[in-house]
């Protein structure tokens, strides 16, 4: 029997293959072995010292500007495979075109973003955070506040539901900031992250050490974690409790982010009836957040919160649009969702579904419809509605976050019972308002900004203009507190801070002169 190719990883400044049989990756859909991955036998220590040293020296030399114009050559590269990477996406995510698109296209326009910002700090090398403190009564010498690039490596361990995105809108600030990337994409997915590596190391874009990917097992990864590098970890609340406890992070104070999971919100105006552009918008977005990417997204709405006398008329209306969504094979035109991305993810959502169905009604499930060109061998499962009218007295509702097409109804009998419920989530990405009414919506953000890292507000009149609840823009904060894992991507050149290190730099006038003609002032 042959296997599938074992797909090289680039560490080192070369391209090594792991040694053994290596993991199979899969086509979710019809089953069929892709590729294999493997991290055995890697000489991590040596990658990360070449990277450490070889890479981040050569980056920073570079200026933000110089690096900025890395970051638009990349788009080029990534913009002229994009038709390899669609392929790689439908076999190894199971991802219908539109969806395999969020991935790919979100990936390439937040490195374009960051390639544009980066082009406005020019030739300097370093930024200034706010003005010249006075520290005396004689103004001669005073603290400068500066950002300088963190002499180590970025390593990012990526969750497999973005292996595009999930990488370029981490990577695009870290590489401006002049930090060398490791990246370690989640196993299922790992094929999409190694081939846009590749395709950017054959272009020579950037300086050897710049960019790595390391396929297969974390293990022996954060071990080679030194004080002046970073890890930023998107994925689940149990693994992020394993990289928030390893002595690089614990011990040795290795900057860390994390992005885990999320029981994300949606709440309807008290005031809204049937009729109301509120109610409109709230069914179109929650049928779209339960559909796009099959539910596999981690700002994808759960919990959607209406007024007890909207309940039956909301359950009714996104049942009514679910029904519509056809599942199966992403290759027939006729389907609109895919599948999830391996079988472990199909187990895992139905065996979640089964234990929020302890608490909630089913209200629409469209397993009785047929699979379009896919049979119940694939991990295709189709999206499911369930409901809660007493969700105060529930508790598995607000803490299971399913990874799949499904969410839940609930309804309140009072703004401040919505409020309650909503932060039962203990901490969310993201949390989305409808309404008509502005002052509702600023009183909503208002209330709901501590336990959200974005509000979403949709009123009819950004009905056709607003980004969606789930889409994560770079110019938007990215990230939550609590168990949303309480880290912060994005934000537009906010994104840089976590790649910085600040100093306070005491000094003469004249000196600090010295200093600002090589860094620019950091503007967010
Ligand atoms: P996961 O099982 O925690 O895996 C995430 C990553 O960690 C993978 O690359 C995995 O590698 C790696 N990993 C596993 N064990 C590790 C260990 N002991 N040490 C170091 N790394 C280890 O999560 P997932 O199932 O891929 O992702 C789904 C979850 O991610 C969902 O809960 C979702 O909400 C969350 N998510 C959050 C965001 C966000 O931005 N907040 C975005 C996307 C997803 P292997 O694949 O090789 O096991």
């Amino acid at each position: 029997m042959t296997t599938s190719p074992l797909l090289p990883n680039h560490l080192g400044g070369q391209w090594v293959t792991g040694t053994g049989a290596g993991t199979p990756l899969f086509d979710p859909v019809l089953g069929t072995e892709l590729v294999r991955v493997s991290s055995a036998g890697l000489d991590l220590a040596a990658g990360f010292d070449f990277a450490r040293e070889q890479g981040g020296a050569a980056l920073r030399a570079l200026s933000y500007g110089e690096r900025a114009a890395c970051l638009g050559a990349i788009v080029k590269v990534l913009q002229a495979n994009r038709d390899a990477y669609d392929e790689i996406a439908t076999a190894n995510c199971g991802t219908t075109t539109k969806d395999s698109a969020v991935d790919i296209d979100g990936g390439i326009f937040t490195l374009g973003y960051y390639a544009k910002q980066g082009e406005a700090l020019g030739p300097a090398h370093a930024l200034l955070d706010g003005e010249r403190i006075r520290m005396g009564k004689d103004p001669v010498f005073q603290t400068q506040h500066i950002l300088s690039p963190t002499r180590g490596v970025a390593l990012f361990i990526n969750a497999f539901n973005f292996p595009s995105w999930g990488l370029w809108e981490k990577a695009a600030p870290a590489l401006l900031s002049g930090v060398p990337v490791i990246v370690k994409p989640a196993t299922a997915t790992a094929w999409l992250t190694q081939r846009m590596v590749k395709d950017v190391i054959d272009a020579g874009i950037l300086p050897p050490g710049a960019l790595s990917v390391v396929c297969g097992s974390s293990a022996g990864l954060m071990d080679q974690l030194q004080p002046f590098d970073v890890v930023s970890f998107t994925g689940s609340a149990e693994t992020a409790r394993i990289i928030r406890s390893h002595p690089a992070v614990a011990e040795r104070s290795v900057r860390c982010n994390i992005e885990a999971d999320s029981l994300n919100s949606a709440l309807l105006d008290p005031t809204a009836t049937t009729d109301s552009e509120s109610f409109g918008l709230l069914v179109s977005e929650v049928v779209r957040e339960v559909t796009v990417k099959s539910g596999q997204k981690c700002t994808a709405i759960r919990r959607v919160f209406v007024p007890r006398a909207l309940f039956d008329a909301v359950a009714q209306a996104i049942g009514a649009k679910l029904a519509k969504t056809t599942v199966g094979n992403p290759r027939n035109e006729a389907v609109r969702m895919g599948a999830l991305v391996s079988q472990e993810q199909k187990a895992s959502v139905i065996e979640g579904i089964a234990k929020l169905r302890t608490e909630a009604e089913v209200l629409f499930d469209g397993g009785s419809a047929a699979l379009v060109d896919a049979d119940a061998s694939s991990a295709c499962v189709s999206p499911v509605l369930l409901g809660s009218r007493e969700p105060a007295k529930a508790k598995v509702l607000h803490e299971l976050e399913v990874f799949g097409p499904v969410a839940t109804l609930m309804a309140y009998d009072s703004l401040e019972q919505a409020y309650e419920l909503i932060r039962r989530g203990e901490g969310s990405l993201v949390c989305s308002v409808y309404s008509t009414d502005p002052a509702f919506i600023a009183a909503a953000a208002l209330e709901l900004g501590s336990a959200h890292g974005r509000v979403h507000a949709i009123s009819p009149d950004v009905a056709t203009s607003h980004s969606g609840h789930g889409n994560v823009m770079p110019m938007s904060l990215h990230g939550g507190p609590g168990r949303a894992g309480g880290g912060e991507e994005l934000g537009g050149l906010r994104a840089l801070g976590f790649y910085h290190r600040r100093s306070a730099v005491q000094a003469s006038s004249a000196a600090l002169d010295a200093l600002a003609a090589s860094a620019v002032p950091f503007k967010v």
